[in-house]
């Protein structure tokens, strides 16, 4: 039988089936052991080290204990330490970005989404480079900086050459004062020699879902196509740092299996990266499985509550405390809300789930024809950067950490060393006042201006606080863009 070994490159040994059930079966001899509970929870807390601090982070085993508790004022304690992580190594910032789908052609036959080759009615699109153009003029006019590319599987269709084209074109666009800065890339896994290929085209982060770590379910879920090949599918982020990205995203499709242990796969995953590699996942996304064409979530009978999903996302933010946990628009504006004092870093705003949903659409209108799921929260980006802001979150469009050569190992340092306040935080303000100035509406406008002005007095290094002011002076009255510390 395999045996549990996080620094192993193979999958029945970093993601290890018996490890995982004696974890779950640890989670539920302990999940009232108060004195365990309390010192797991001690652990988590973020610990001062001179100008900056740092987490100790917890063992799949330990955050699996806390996830088992069902205790009030110790689920309440979770909450608030989430919290207290998120603003010590990301401080009141929320980064913004948006999908773009390239193409839905996919070969898979993954039974939870639309795109699944056996669908016969969806309409099946593929942007041409003039489309990838215009979609990328669309974004930009809405104010994104930062996008992320989704893609079916498709050999044919989407094949490597034609994703390094799309994120050539995206690149190429400037559009008034536009630029999209970052494309980071979720795509179906593949060999060390495309994603060095991507890593060359200038790529921020690399993003799989598992969708299950639970191999059985996964071979039922994925039961025909390249995609079904489950031990492929979980060697994808080690290629992809094989092949020089060092930014990667993992993720669980919450609603397929039982949450428990797709939490305790999801953990090992990332103890993982950092043992192979020495760098933990960049971000972990936590997608639920919604409504989609031909895709009914009630045929997938593990959904979980609201209340289970705020301590999934809260307990990933104790057991990972440097990575960026991203909530997408498949979640409503009231859970979102809910999830953004525990520890979420980044959010997705005026998402658009079909290809070519941008251009040549109002704010009002959304095309649905190829759509890959529904999207809950339909705001306008200018809705979800004012709603940051009256909760006190500074939305952030900022980009620079990977255009300065910040990423991997760099970017974790960064987050460590307590130099967010000085390098982060007027990033985002700065960036911030670029969408104010060219994007927003008046109303938005002016609660970005009071809020980067209150914001501007807490950088704490006064040639930094100088430099700042006088830039977003400069964004304000000139088409002068793109400064960064
Ligand atoms: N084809 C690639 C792959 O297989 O990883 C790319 C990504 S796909 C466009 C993006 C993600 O959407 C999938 O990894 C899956 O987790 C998610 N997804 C698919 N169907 C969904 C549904 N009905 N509801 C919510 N998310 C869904």
């Amino acid at each position: 039988m395999a045996k549990y070994d996080p620094k192993s490159l193979l999958p029945e040994e970093f993601i290890n089936d018996e490890e995982i059930r004696e974890t779950l079966r640890y989670a539920d001899e302990n999940k009232h052991n108060v004195a365990l509970i309390d010192e797991i929870l001690e652990k988590a807390r973020p610990v001062k080290k001179g100008s900056g601090c740092y987490c100790r982070g917890l063992t799949h085993r330990e955050a699996s204990v806390l996830l088992a508790c069902d205790i009030p004022e110790k689920i309440e304690r979770m909450y608030e330490i989430a919290e207290e992580i998120k603003l010590a190594f990301y401080g009141n910032r929320i980064v913004l970005f948006a999908p773009l789908y390239l193409s839905n052609y996919c070969v898979n036959g993954c039974v939870y989404c639309p795109y699944h080759l056996k669908n016969k009615h969806i309409a099946r699109k593929k942007l041409t480079q003039e489309e990838v153009r215009q979609e990328v003029i669309a974004l930009q006019d809405l104010g994104h900086k930062r996008l992320a590319i989704e893609a079916g599987e498709d050999p044919v269709n989407n094949p490597i050459e034609y994703i390094l084209e799309c994120i050539h074109t995206i690149y190429s666009v400037h559009h008034k004062n536009g630029d999209i800065r970052r494309v980071n890339v979720n795509i179906a896994a593949t060999t060390v020699e495309n994603y060095r290929k991507l890593h060359e085209a200038g790529i921020g982060t690399y993003i799989l879902f598992q969708e299950t770590y639970h191999k059985e379910s996964y071979l039922k879920l994925h039961p025909t196509g390249p995609k079904h090949d489950y031990d492929y599918h979980t060697t994808a982020h080690d290629r992809a740092m094989q092949g020089g990205i060092d930014d990667v995203g993992l993720g669980v499709l919450f609603g397929l299996e039982l949450y428990r242990y797709e939490f305790a796969g999801l953990l090992m995953h990332a103890e993982h990266l950092e043992a192979v590699y020495g760098v933990g996942p960049h971000t972990i996304s936590v997608p639920r499985v919604k409504k989609a064409d031909d895709i009914d979530p009630a045929a997938f009978d593990n959904s979980i509550s609201d209340e289970t999903f705020a301590k999934i996302t809260a307990c990933i933010r104790l057991a990972v405390p440097y990575t960026g946990i991203i909530i997408s628009t498949r979640e409503s504006e009231q859970t979102r809300s809910k999830l953004l004092r525990l520890g979420v870093s980044q959010v997705s705003g005026g998402s658009r789930t079909s290809v070519g949903g941008y251009a040549g659409y109002s704010p009002e209108e959304r095309p649905h024809d190829t759509e890959q799921f529904d999207v809950s929260d339909q705001r306008s980006l200018d809705e979800v950067v004012r709603w940051l802001m009256e909760h006190g979150h500074i939305p952030s469009f900022c980009t620079a950490c990977y255009r300065e050569g910040r990423t991997g190992d760099r970017f974790m340092s960064l987050c460590k060393s307590g130099q967010i306040l000085n390098c982060c935080h007027p990033n985002a303000l700065m960036t911030l006042t670029e969408y104010l100035v060219d994007y927003a509406s008046d109303e938005t406008r002016e609660i970005g201006y009071r809020l980067i002005e209150e914001e501007l007095k807490r950088i704490p290094r006064d040639r930094t606080r100088e430099i700042a002011a006088e830039h977003i002076e400069a964004i304000k009255n000139s088409n002068a863009r793109d400064f960064r510390f």
